[in-house]
């Protein structure tokens, strides 16, 4: 084994796999055919008794594997809200590979501990947040969510005379947890996890694009956790901070974002006032591995208490070395985590302010076009209003809508997902890689046209 590090055989042979993988990325089929699925039958085997071949791993991983991927790196991938990842991110995340840091603490890791020092200056900025605002590096916004909330549940039980860590929930005074009914699920499960019990939230309405009804929402005290939104998952609508924030933190509500991909607006120039008032809130969960473009996974919890936050993940051991300067494992629910702020960094250094303002505007536009060029074809509505990077798309009938995304999906030119809207079945087009480009959205429209032609002839 020794051997092949000193021979760096394997890192080579994985490094011109990797190339061979990019090369193709732009013109092979968006999903695998059913042809390239056969060959996953390979992996099936029996546990290796024996030491393997480095050379066959990798040629066997390259072979099989890279094919039955999905080509989300590419420009016509528009499931989920799943972002492809910059070049620059890619190498970077390479290099941190071979490195192999756990930032926990800064005696592990100088360069990982300095790395998130310096990012959580940079996303002060980019998101005009006060100075003091904390930020923790974890896996996605999953683990932001419930990071944030966590931090939520320390502070607001602390007002009131109640250590949770100490004393946990059982016979604690009563939080009311409050959100919109089109909160993300990982909202709902974060909710679960923290001990609030999901039946217990308290619903508020949202409007014909998903937003909360801000008159709907209930009168808040210091007991209240309110939980908004900037993107929703369908729509991509952002509930109306400016309204709501201000006044809810003066009630002495925590306020806490999910902000997964929509936050990024708040970087930009003409779309920041969809974000106008969030800084009110007290803590944001955001995705770099969406909007951002940085590979999987990397997401940002971010607060404005950084006490709370410490508070909330806090951990101590015998054994473990605390510095003068940042020991990530404070920040985050792990305490060994990778080094994904290498990649995060990256990003923001290769773009800087005025290219992630471009990028995240160009999905924007990508998404109008889109919308403008899918529009022009008879039975295709869009019942969304496209304030960002998310597409609605539905065709008359749930029955033609589904039969269009069933052909959509088999044509295998792009790929999008399907949900539900207002109680009929829609097409989500999310627009979130920096390799989309206008020809992708005229292809992509081109495929829906032919999917629908070919459904209504059936
Ligand atoms: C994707 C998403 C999440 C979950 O984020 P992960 O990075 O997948 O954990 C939460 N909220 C919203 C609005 C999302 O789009």
């Amino acid at each position: 084994m020794f051997s092949e590090l000193e021979s760096k055989s394997d890192l080579e042979h994985a490094h011109s796999y990797a190339k061979s993988y990019v090369d193709g990325i732009f013109d092979r089929t968006v999903t695998p055919t059913e042809e390239t699925l056969k060959h996953l039958e390979r992996f099936e085997e029996a546990l290796p008794q024996k030491q393997g071949n480095s050379e066959e791993i990798l040629s066997l991983l390259h072979n099989y594997g890279g094919p039955n991927t999905v080509a989300t790196l590419g420009g016509r991938y528009f499931g989920f809200v799943t972002g492809s990842s910059l070049p620059i991110t890619l190498a970077a995340k390479t290099l941190s590979t071979v490195w192999d840091q756990a930032p926990a603490m800064r005696v592990i890791s100088p360069i990982g501990s300095k790395l998130e020092t310096i990012v959580e200056q940079w996303l002060q900025q980019l998101f005009k947040l006060p100075q003091n605002t904390a930020a923790g590096f974890v896996s996605g916004t999953s683990l932001a969510n419930f990071s944030g909330l966590a931090a939520a549940r320390f502070h607001q039980l602390e007002k009131l005379g109640w250590n949770v860590n100490e004393k946990g929930l059982n016979g604690s005074p009563k939080l009311r947890i409050i959100t919109g009914d089109h909160a993300h699920s990982t909202v709902i499960k974060a909710i679960s996890l923290l001990g609030f019990g999901y039946k217990n939230i308290e619903w508020v309405p949202t409007d014909d694009q998903g937003r909360i009804i801000p008159a709907e929402i209930p009168e808040l005290d210091a007991s209240c956790i309110l939980i908004l939104q900037a993107g929703n998952v369908n729509s991509g609508s952002f509930d109306n901070f400016d309204v709501i924030c201000e006044k809810a933190a003066e009630r002495g509500a925590w306020i806490h974002i999910d902000g997964a991909f929509g936050l990024w607006a708040r970087a930009t120039k003409n779309l920041g006032h969809l974000t106008q008032g969030m800084e009110h809130a007290h803590s944001w969960a955001v995705d770099a591995h969406k909007t951002l473009n940085t590979p999987y996974d990397n997401g940002i919890v971010l607060c404005k208490q950084p006490e709370a936050l410490k508070s909330a993940l806090h951990m101590t051991g015998s054994y473990i070395v605390t510095s003068q300067e940042r020991d990530g494992m404070f920040y985050t629910p792990e305490m060994s985590r990778r080094a994904r702020i290498v990649e995060l960094w990256a990003a923001l250094k290769y773009l800087g302010a005025e290219g992630i303002n471009e990028l995240v505007e160009t999905m924007h536009q990508r998404a109008l076009q889109f919308r403008d060029e899918i529009l022009k074809i008879e039975s295709f509505e869009v019942p969304n209003e496209v304030v960002f990077n998310q597409v609605l798309v539905c065709c008359g009938t749930d029955e033609l809508t589904q039969s269009t995304l069933f052909n959509v999906q088999e044509m295998r030119e792009c790929w999008a997902g399907g949900s539900q809207w207002e109680n009929k079945k829609v097409i989500r087009v999310s627009i979130c890689s920096w390799a989309t480009t206008e020809e992708d959205i005229s292809r992509t429209v081109a495929s829906f046209r032919k999917a629908i032609n070919t459904a209504k002839n059936n």
